[in-house]
């Protein structure tokens, strides 16, 4: 079947193939300029315990607003990054803009107890992390009881000696690193025990079929969690119902619209301060 019009079909699949590396490479180029014309921000979305509403995080979300085509999403132009190993800048540019920013909301008396930051397999494997962290936190003044790095399961996949070492240094001096994206992957259960984890982040997916389809999932992260005695926060709750259910189960964190969306420093603090 596979065998009719081989020439059309081949011929189409090139030319879509030349129009997504033609648009990638010209994404790719701009990439390397976005950080010094400031293309790139970030948005912070509110982690919530849900017992008395109160806010106790925020994760910092990388957004960029490209001249030609507006705003892209992560899910779009961070693969990119990884692949040409730009992401390592970026990443750093991350962390220090977030680390800068949470240090300023306690210096002005928002005394938020935690910042997550999303950290790509990339970052593991091509610098000195622990160290670039370190600085990045020295530089800033804020202590490192406050940084939470969320880190997917593909990195427990791929776990090195390297990457196990690096989360151990990022433990003892006091970095939190939450699994986000959790039960999406293909980590065995078994690693779960032996990682220097503080926290599970349930999948959104899970979030969103728990009340349609059936909550065994959900249900199942969360006694885990109890078990492994880790933190676990629901991610992408977009109801009261939701919440309610969640809270039911003795999931108390969570993040998701329901709450508030990812906003910009400035609005997160008119809101909450
Ligand atoms: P993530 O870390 O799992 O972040 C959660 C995503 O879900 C965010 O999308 C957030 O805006 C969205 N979200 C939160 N609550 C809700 C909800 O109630 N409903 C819906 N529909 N969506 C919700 P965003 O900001 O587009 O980020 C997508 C992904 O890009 C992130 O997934 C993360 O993997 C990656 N990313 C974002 N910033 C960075 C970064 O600085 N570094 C790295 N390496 N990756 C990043
Ligand atoms: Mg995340
Ligand atoms: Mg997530
Ligand atoms: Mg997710």
């Amino acid at each position: 079947k596979s065998k009719e019009r081989p020439g059309t079909s081949f011929h189409f699949f090139s030319e879509e193939m030349d129009i997504r590396s033609y648009e990638s490479i010209k994404l790719e180029n701009d990439l390397y300029r976005a950080i010094e014309k400031e293309e790139l921000f970030i948005h912070y979305q509110p982690q919530i315990d849900y017992r008395n509403n109160e806010i106790v995080g925020v994760e910092a979300l990388l957004r960029w607003k490209h001249p030609e085509y507006g705003l892209i999403p992560p899910d779009r132009f961070i693969p990119l990054a990884e692949e040409t190993g730009l992401i390592v800048q970026i990443g750093d540019w991350v962390l220090r803009r977030a680390c800068q920013q949470l240090k300023k909301w306690h210096d002005e008396g928002f005394a938020l107890p935690r910042l997550s930051v999303n950290l790509s397999v990339h970052q593991f494997e091509q610098t000195d992390l622990f160290g670039s962290i370190k600085k990045i936190l020295n530089e800033t003044g804020l202590d490192p009881s406050f940084l939470e790095l969320e880190l997917t399961e593909n990195l427990i996949v791929k776990n090195t000696e390297l990457t196990l070492e690096t989360m151990k240094q990022l433990k003892e001096y006091g970095i939190k690193i939450a699994i986000d994206d959790f039960g999406t992957g293909y980590s065995s259960l078994g690693y779960l025990r032996n990682l220097p984890i503080s926290k599970l982040k349930i999948d959104k997916s899970f979030v969103d079929q728990m009340l349609v389809d059936d909550a065994a999932i959900t249900n199942t992260i969360i006694t885990l969690a109890k078990n492994l005695n880790l933190e676990v926060i629901a991610e992408g709750v977009e109801t009261k119902e939701q919440a309610d259910y969640l809270l039911e189960q003795d999931c108390v964190l969570m993040q998701g619209y329901y709450f508030s969306r990812p906003l910009d420093a400035e609005t997160l603090t008119n809101k909450y301060v």
